[in-house]
């Protein structure tokens, strides 16, 4: 971007916010252009029926799911997650950072879902799903009407395997597109970036993905995988920096939800908010979920994106208003952190854009706090999380200590005690056990 647009948008800034952003700061930012739902809806890009065909299209593809991934067997092909209550993590919580948690704490553990153990088995296997569909109907290889296990036959892998597939990651969206294309039957390649952890490219290598690997971050490894599939026809770019298909994937999560909260007993409505705390990388994630979520419960969720000291981007894009178009490096932040999923520079315009008038704030972590919540909740819970997923857990606290003029001005401060707490845990379910050792051990140097 320009000098003098950074510059401008510095004169009229909240100068406090952005110093501490600046010195790495751990801060909470509510969102000023947070709409009511049917005045944000209304402008949105993306509907209702959007993300009801996303779930629709998720239903045909069960049965292949089920057939190709067994372990998927049980939920009949619907890669879905545990909503569970961790109240000793609460208490450990409450004990530590000096004050009550107001409302019921429960963690969605998309760190268990089949297939990718991540939040991308979410996006990232519905967008080459959708893909895979598209191509079979294009030539006339299947119906909509038909089952769709016979996708896992020969004649469809031979055929798919005429089509390649690309994706830039810092890890996780490469587990997972490179897990669902592979099998399908494409040819795949995933750009790294260079934070990604060895064993996701050694996964990825024995399951025939080729690896390509970059000296550099997300961005970089996202814009060389572009320009090399532009090069190809047959190859299909998942752009996740750009992809509505991925958003809506992630978006589906939202009526499950709803669903596993009836299973609980418990309401959300008016009087009984529901407040989630999403980990942000570039955006797609957490802004398909929170999008999902605002379609469900309207004005009766509040969604707060979590995202690391190091790598602020989506507070930045939105904070400025400037979204793709700003990066944390323009402002002289590193971008480096041990959070990989959250370790990007620039958020998604996209993203920022659609969720602009839904998101109720953000907020920054630091990296020695993931680590000691990662050690928390497995000494409470015994519930092994990756570091980045953690990010969300420390939202509560933040709302309650910092979020007071929030809790105001939504009306909320009477109504917190009957709500829930909704921590997304965005991975971790595939970590090596050795690696899942060192982080606890490092969340021991970072506990008091
Ligand atoms: C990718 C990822 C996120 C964030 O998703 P984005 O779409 O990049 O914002 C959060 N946590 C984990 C573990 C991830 O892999």
């Amino acid at each position: 971007m320009e000098k003098t647009d950074i510059q401008s948008w510095l004169e009229d800034q909240n100068l406090s916010l952005l110093e501490n952003i600046l010195s790495l700061e751990e801060v909470f930012w509510s969102n000023p252009k947070l709409e009511k739902f049917q005045n944000g809806i209304e402008k949105s890009l993306l509907s209702e029926e959007d993300v009801a065909g996303a779930e629709e299209r998720l239903k045909r593809f069960a049965p292949y799911i089920a057939k190709a991934f067994p372990e998927t067997s049980v939920s009949k092909g619907i890669i879905e997650s545990p909503l569970l209550k961790i109240p000793t993590m609460k208490e450990k919580l409450e004990l530590d950072y000096g004050g009550p948690i107001v409302g019921e704490l429960l963690l969605k553990c998309d760190s268990h879902l089949p297939i990718s153990g991540s939040i991308k088995a979410r996006g990232g296997i519905y967008e080459i799903l959708k893909h895979a569909e598209e191509l079979a109907l294009e030539n006339q290889l299947l119906s909509i009407h038909d089952d769709y296990s016979i996708l896992a036959s020969e004649k469809f892998h031979t055929f798919f395997s005429h089509y390649s597939i690309a994706v830039g990651s810092t890890g996780n969206l490469g587990l997972s597109i490179g897990i669902i294309s592979a099998k399908l039957g494409f040819k795949v390649t995933v750009h790294m970036s260079a934070d990604a952890k060895q064993w996701k490219k050694d996964l990825l290598r024995s399951k025939n993905v080729h690896v390509i690997e970059y000296d550099a971050d997300y961005s970089k490894a996202v814009e060389e995988g572009r320009i090399q599939a532009e090069a190809d026809p047959r190859c299909y770019f998942v752009d996740d920096e750009n992809s509505r298909d991925l958003f809506l994937g992630y978006a589906v999560a939202a009526s499950r939800l709803k669903r596993q909260l009836v299973e609980l007993a418990i309401t959300v409505d008016e009087n009984h908010p529901l407040f989630v705390y999403l980990p942000c990388g570039v955006g797609g994630g957490p802004g398909g979920v929170a999008f999902g979520l605002k379609l469900m419960f309207q004005d009766h969720v509040h969604c707060f994106f979590a995202e690391p000291t190091h790598s602020p981007c989506m507070l930045l894009g939105l904070m400025t208003g400037l979204h793709e178009q700003i990066s944390v490096q323009d402002l002289g932040i590193d971008n480096v952190t041990d959070a990989d999923g959250l370790a990007v520079g620039r958020p998604s315009g996209f993203v920022g854009r659609t969720v602009e008038p839904f998101l109720s704030g953000n907020y920054t972590v630091s990296d020695d706090c993931l680590y000691k919540l990662l050690k928390d909740l497995v000494d409470t819970e015994d519930i092994y999380l990756e570091p980045s997923a953690l990010a969300g857990m420390i939202g509560p606290v933040k709302l309650s200590k910092e979020g007071s003029d929030y809790l105001q001005k939504y009306d909320l401060v009477n109504k917190t005690g009957n709500g829930t707490h909704i921590v997304w845990a965005t991975g971790g379910g595939m970590v090596p056990k050795a690696m899942m050792n060192q982080y606890y051990q490092k969340g021991i140097v970072n506990s008091w």
